[in-house]
């Protein structure tokens, strides 16, 4: 019984050899700024329900709350902000920002993903805070103007106004790619859940570890009452183009508005972003969802 034991021990020993020698570096030891972020807020992701800030990857920085994100990328030229939540959510932000050793003056441009308030509401404050310019989609830049929802938007009429933003606001293209304070970010337009919507990419270096991550926006086809999305032919082709796109993208981690969209929670909890749930992975589930809508909207002509 031993020695047979001890050949299958042997064999084992043996056969894991190749695989131990295949593997020149280990993995990384868990970020534990993520493990206590998702400790923190584990069941309950309320919108304005602070949490403290964590480590997504290198240089890339989550400083939203416990349910809407806000992403810091930091270089030595100076800070990227994307998104501030809501106007309360931005009080949040402000102070994780601070507490990352990041001065407000430092941020240089402050992006947008999509035009509605629980991501955006914020904006008017943090340019207050900072000075620096809003960058958005080209369709979402009058609704940060404004502070007023986009008539053709499938949620028109359901969200609270908000501050309209008064200084800089520079709409920007799909495709387009953005220098700032060091950082080289890309522009990728993915309409659908909003007109404006906008999906943004960027390299993040942990030493020689470097990675391709996409924020990717809400791409849920939702709506007021009496919307259909097949009733907008344009609409849904740009919808269904976004979607094409960031099937495609390259994209080693994803991270997403709601952070419960792309399993973020989960993935912090294990102390790591990378790997899980990939852009293809998401666009697909939103392909999906987009047929369902359009079977059901078909089947109450
Ligand atoms: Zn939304």
């Amino acid at each position: 019984m031993e020695r047979a034991l001890s050949v299958r021990f042997l064999a084992a020993a043996l056969l894991a050899l190749p695989l131990l020698g295949a593997k020149e570096t280990p993995p990384p030891a868990p970020e534990k700024s993520q493990v206590a972020w998702a400790e923190h807020c584990q069941g309950n992701d309320g919108w304005d329900t602070p949490g403290p800030p964590f480590r997504i990857h290198g240089n890339t920085w989550y400083v939203g709350t416990c349910g809407i994100a806000a992403i810091l990328i930091t270089c030595t030229d100076g800070a990227v902000l994307i998104d501030s939540g809501t106007a309360k959510g931005s009080e949040i932000v402000e102070a994780n920002i601070r507490s990352i050793g990041v001065k407000l003056g430092d941020v240089k441009a402050i992006l947008g993903s999509h035009e509605h308030f629980d991501h955006v509401a914020g904006f008017a404050r943090l340019q207050g805070l900072t000075g620096a310019p809003v960058l958005v989609g080209t369709e979402a830049a009058g609704v940060i103007r404004t502070g007023k929802d986009d008539p053709r938007d499938p949620q028109f009429g359901l969200h609270p106004p908000m501050a309209p933003v008064s200084g800089s606001v520079r709409g920007v293209k799909d495709g387009e790619s953005l220098t700032i304070a060091g950082i080289t970010l890309t522009a990728l337009a993915t309409p659908g859940h909003t007109p404006g919507a906008m999906s943004w990419s960027w390299r993040s270096c942990a030493g020689k570890d470097c990675r391709t991550i996409v924020y990717a926006d809400s791409l849920n086809p939702i709506s007021g009452d009496g919307y259909r999305f097949s009733d907008h032919a344009d609409y849904l082709a740009a919808f269904r183009a976004g979607l094409a796109r960031l099937r495609v993208a390259p994209c080693d981690i994803l991270i997403t508005p709601h952070p419960g969209g792309s399993d973020m929670p989960a993935r912090a909890g294990g102390g790591s972003m990378v790997g899980g749930m990939n852009c293809a992975q998401y666009a697909e589930a939103k392909s999906m969802a987009l047929g369902d809508r359009l079977a059901r909207e078909a089947a109450v002509k």
